[in-house]
């Protein structure tokens, strides 16, 4: 029965595709309002998902959503669910970036801070929320970043959680795994676009999702990207482009664009487009 739909939404996808494609041969759409594909492109993030979704983020949101970033795994450190070491240390035994917890929390709250200080000064409501204590067993503890998305997730708020996938055989890539309690939306979208799209049920609805996070894997904890965050010359303009993708995504999904004087990444091109419109993939499903 599962496979069954999934041929479907596979047969129907591939359909919208083709007419998408038709329309750009027959220079019916311009490059702005071609529906994007989903796309294999490597940039420093490394391949998007393996398994690709094909839902589509419509509801509009106010400009000034309140947004709350949030490291995965910031809480589950030494328990289950405590994410990735990364290949580095797996594979060729490199000492963990701190001690106290796995190197995929360590790149989560970089990265989480980034956003959060680049979004405060484009002058987006994001915060950053952090729980105080790096292992909580209780998930129902008021502290834990579950128990704070399913509260601010109520009362309407975005919940973006930053993670690192697993390295390969593992790890699937870069993408958005959606929130599931709730219409998905053009921060969903937004996000999607530039950095890929997870099936909406993946793995059968993850915790996080199910309380209103929407996660967003970064990429692969291996490779250049691994190397380029470990290696204290590249960690910085690592850190601070994706975190300019990130707040970039989030600034097209509230409906507002890029300020002009805002400093280009050195990458700029691995960033979707800043005349690209979330809206405008509605076409692909
Ligand atoms: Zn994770």
């Amino acid at each position: 029965m599962k496979s069954n739909h999934r041929w479907k939404r596979r047969n129907l996808f591939l359909l919208a595709a083709g007419f998408s494609l038709g329309l750009n041969t027959l220079g019916l759409t311009n490059a702005a309002e071609a529906p994007l594909l989903p796309s294999t492109n490597h940039s420093i993030t490394g391949p998007r998902t393996r398994l690709k979704g094909y839902w589509v983020g419509r509801k509009p949101v106010s400009p000034s959503l309140k947004i709350v970033v949030m490291a995965g795994h910031a809480d589950s450190q030494g328990m289950h669910g405590s994410g990735t070491s990364g290949a580095a240390v797996d594979l060729r035994g490199a000492a963990p970036m701190d001690p106290r917890m796995r190197d995929e929390l360590f790149w989560n709250q970089l990265v989480r801070d980034a956003v959060a200080a680049i979004s405060k000064k484009r002058g987006l409501s994001v915060t950053a929320y952090d729980p105080g204590a790096l292992s909580i067993a209780d998930a129902n503890d008021p502290r834990t970043n579950w128990s704070v998305a399913r509260k601010r997730s109520s009362k309407g708020d975005y919940i973006l959680e930053i993670h690192f996938d697993a390295y390969s055989p593992h790890g699937y890539g870069s993408g958005l795994i959606p929130a599931l309690n709730r219409s998905l939306n053009s921060v969903d979208e937004s996000l999607a676009i530039n950095f890929g799209r997870f099936p909406r049920i993946f793995r059968g609805g993850l915790g996080g999702p199910r309380r209103g996070i929407s996660i967003l894997e970064i990429g692969m904890l291996e490779g250049d990207l691994e190397a380029n965050l470990r290696n204290p010359k590249t960690r910085e303009a690592t850190i601070q482009t994706i975190a300019l993708r990130i707040t970039n995504a989030l600034e097209l999904g509230v409906g507002r664009k890029e300020k002009e004087s805002s400093n280009p990444p050195p990458d700029e091109a691995d960033s979707a487009p800043p005349t690209s419109n979330p809206q405008a993939n509605s076409v692909v499903e």
